[in-house]
């Protein structure tokens, strides 16, 4: 059976035209009638940045999802990557305390964690994610942008904020490589992908180029939906002109399940031109089975370093707070020898501070 994606046009976020278009993707989709009693609203909150900066979900698209979703219980909630600021502020400055107020849905903390336990390539592993998923339905409200680690986030990479606090960088240094982290989050994405009710990714206004903190800021104009993760991420790597095989963990899955079957229903969907994804030539490459070796050979010079703009920086230490090996020092110095490359540093900083240096190499191939 094939997995159903549901595409509507949605050109900006205006409540009037969000509704709409989300009211369109709903009758589309016949959720409504099949809403679990109890729902968690899983939003992008991976930092706490104004929803003009199209780091986050926007409040408006999540605004209406909580409102047309008839559930008995609902909840909203996501744990961002830098644990130690209140998360108030976040939910501030994403714009989620006022849909809070405006709905009467409760913003929740993840602070207790149930452990979940699953295989990564022959290995158990166990991470703590929220209690919530103990009663709670996910219904995932992901953005789509670009990824320094994974090429792409949509719905699958947005399931990871489920892991609670500082566990998601410690997993980082667990996995190191991007291959190793995509292997990581396709075992994760299979043991959780029950709980997820439905995915609706906010690609109305998408971030290409250095995601998914700082990057630029590209028109896309569609909501994509359904209940199938892997197949939405699908239909969102067209969106953005590349083939599912060009993003690690859809490659991956690829090889370890197949890929669904998909069939779209609703809008036409038009393919963005020259929607800007860096590493994607370096994973094309990587593909081939006759270049493979030389080029796992060179990886090791694939690297990709943070570096800290002196007259940008603001001297919050969220970068700090956030290294998962203590590569940061007090005085904002990095210790290279120790950083794995995880780039998490630059996804949380709220500045735009830190940029990514590639090596020579890297910048051949991307
Ligand atoms: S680089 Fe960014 S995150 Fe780090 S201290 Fe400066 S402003 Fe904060
Ligand atoms: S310095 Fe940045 S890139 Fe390096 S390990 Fe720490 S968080 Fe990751």
């Amino acid at each position: 059976m094939k997995s159903k994606v549901f595409i509507v046009r949605c050109i900006s976020y205006e409540q009037g035209v969000v509704e709409e278009a989300t009211q369109k993707l709903f009758d589309l989709s016949n959720i409504k009638s099949v809403c679990p009693e109890y729902l968690l609203f899983k939003p992008n909150m991976l930092s706490a940045r104004h929803p003009e900066e199209g780091v986050t979900t926007h409040p408006a698209l999540l605004e209406t999802i909580v409102r047309l979703c008839n559930s008995q219980k609902k909840i909203i909630g996501d744990s961002p990557a830098n644990i130690n600021k209140p998360i108030e502020l976040y939910w501030d400055k994403c714009g989620y305390a006022n849909v809070s107020k405006a709905t009467g849905i409760p913003l929740v903390k993840f602070t207790n964690s149930t452990m979940l336990k699953f295989q990564v390539a022959g290995q158990t592993t166990e991470v703590p994610v929220t209690e919530f998923i103990q009663n709670f339905k996910v219904f995932n409200v992901a953005k789509l942008k670009t990824h320094g680690l994974t090429i792409m986030t949509a719905g699958l990479k947005n399931l990871y904020g489920l892991i609670t606090g500082f566990n998601k960088s410690i997993l980082h240094s667990k996995f190191i490589s991007p291959y190793d982290f995509s292997n990581f989050l396709v075992s994760y994405y299979a043991a959780i992908k029950n709980l997820v009710f439905f995915n609706l990714v906010d690609a109305v206004v998408s971030m290409e180029g250095d995601g998914p903190a700082a990057g630029q800021l590209k028109h896309t104009g569609y909501l994509i939906g359904g209940s199938d993760t892997v197949a939405v991420d699908m239909v969102c790597s067209k969106l953005i002109g590349i083939k599912p095989e060009d993003i690690p963990y859809l490659k991956i899955y690829k090889d370890l399940y197949g890929l669904p079957a998909v069939e779209i229903i609703g809008d036409t969907l038009t393919p963005v031109k020259k929607f800007l994804v860096p590493g994607i030539k370096r994973n094309r490459l990587l593909s081939s089975r006759f270049l493979k070796p030389f080029l796992l050979f060179l990886a090791r010079y694939f690297k990709a370093i943070p570096i800290i703009d002196p007259s940008k920086c603001r001297h919050c230490y969220a970068c700090k707070e956030v290294c998962p090996v203590n590569a940061i020092s007090k005085n904002l110095k990095f210790n290279r020898k120790k950083c794995i490359n995880c780039l998490c540093c630059f996804e949380v900083c709220p500045h735009k501070a830190i940029r990514v240096k590639k090596s020579f190499i890297a910048r051949l191939f991307t």
